[in-house]
C-alpha cells in the first residue's frame, strides 16, 4: 500500500479504532503525515442511499430522538450552528457571486448563502434530498458530469464542507471542480483535522475510539491539506485552523470519555470570549478540530 498523496510506503498504525468497523486499520504516512484507512468500503451507492446517517451513526454520536427521522432532524438542527459559523467566515466572498456547493446535503448552507449571493446551486448524490431543493427552488445537480453536460460552470466560488475526506480520489475531484470555476475563481474546503488536540495532545483514548469512521477515508492536517490543493494544480491561498466544538466538549471527553459534553456543561462554561481564546491557543499549534482552506484556480 502506498500513500495517496506522496507515494511513500512508510507508514505506521495510529492509536485508536474505526468506530463502526474495528477491523479497519488507521494508518499515518511517515513522510507527509496523511492519515488514511487501509480499506475503503464506501462507494456512490452508499451516499445515494445516505447510509452515513443510519441508526449506528446516531448510537455512536449519542443523538436524541425516538425515530431515525427525529434523530436526523436533530442532526440538522445541530449542524445549523456549524453552517452559521461557516457563513460568517466566508460571507465576504459570497456577495453578488455565483456559488456551487459540492456535497450540499439538504441545502442548509445554500439557503443562507442565497441571501447575499447572486446565484446558488448544489451538487448532492443523496436521492432523498430532492424535495428540499424543489421546495426552495434551488438548482440541484446529481454529479459534476451533469453540470458539464448541461453546459454549466463559470462559478466564482465552490464550497465543499466535510466532503473531501469522504472521497477515494480527491485530487481528481478537485481538478474537476476547478474546471467549473471562472478564471481566478476560488474554492473553500472544510475538513476535520487529523491533528485534533484530543488525539495529538491530550491523547484521549475514548475519543480515539470514537472519531475515526469508515466513511472518512483520509484525514488531513494543515500540511497535507496544502499538499492536496497543490497536487490538484491549485494555488493554496491559506489553510486556517478553526475549532467547531467548545471547551466544554473537550473537558467532557477528558473527564467522562463521552461526546456531546457541550449539551451538559456548555451552559455555564462556554462563552464567546472563552471559545475565541481556546480556538486561538489550539490554532497556534495546529491542533483545532477543523481545517478550512482556500484554493484559487491558477
Ligand atoms: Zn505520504
Amino acid at each position: 500500500m502506498k500513500c495517496y498523496l506522496c507515494g511513500s510506503k512508510n507508514y505506521f498504525n495510529r492509536e485508536g479504532k474505526v468506530r463502526d468497523n474495528p477491523s479497519i486499520q488507521i494508518l499515518e504516512c511517515e513522510d507527509c503525515g496523511l492519515v488514511f484507512l487501509d480499506k475503503q468500503n464506501t462507494g456512490d451507492v452508499f451516499y445515494e442511499e445516505n447510509n452515513m446517517l443510519n441508526e449506528n451513526f446516531f448510537k455512536f454520536t449519542k443523538r436524541d430522538g425516538e425515530s431515525l427521522e427525529a434523530k436526523t432532524r436533530e442532526f440538522y438542527i445541530h449542524n445549523a450552528l456549524f453552517v452559521e459559523k461557516r457563513f460568517k467566515l466566508i460571507k465576504q466572498l459570497l456577495v453578488g457571486k455565483k456559488l456551487l456547493d459540492f456535497g450540499s446535503g439538504r441545502a442548509q448552507f445554500l439557503l443562507k448563502a442565497r441571501e447575499i449571493a447572486n446565484e446558488v446551486a448544489g451538487v448532492e448524490i443523496e436521492t432523498r434530498v430532492q424535495q428540499f431543493y424543489e421546495e426552495n427552488n434551488i438548482p440541484l445537480f446529481r454529479s459534476l458530469d451533469e453540470i458539464k453536460e448541461s453546459g454549466g460552470g463559470g462559478y466564482d466560488l465552490i464550497t465543499a464542507f466535510h466532503v473531501i475526506e469522504h472521497l477515494q480520489d480527491p485530487i481528481t475531484i478537485l481538478k474537476q471542480l476547478a474546471s467549473l470555476l471562472k478564471e481566478n475563481g476560488k474554492m473553500i474546503i472544510e475538513v476535520p483535522n487529523a491533528n485534533d488536540a484530543l488525539l495529538t495532545i491530550y491523547k484521549n483514548k475514548a475519543f480515539s475510539e470514537f472519531t475515526y469512521w469508515s466513511p472518512h477515508l483520509y484525514l488531513y492536517n494543515p500540511h497535507t491539506l496544502q499538499k492536496l490543493g497543490e497536487k490538484a494544480g491549485l494555488k493554496v491561498d491559506f489553510v486556517k485552523c478553526i475549532q467547531r466544538y467548545p471547551l466544554s466538549n473537550t473537558l467532557y471527553w477528558l473527564s467522562n470519555g463521552l461526546p456531546a459534553g457541550q449539551k451538559i456543561w456548555g451552559g455555564f462554561l462556554d462563552s464567546k470570549v472563552l471559545q475565541e481564546a481556546y480556538e486561538s491557543a489550539l490554532a497556534s499549534v495546529g491542533a483545532t478540530d477543523t481545517l478550512i482552506a482556500q484554493f484559487s484556480k491558477i
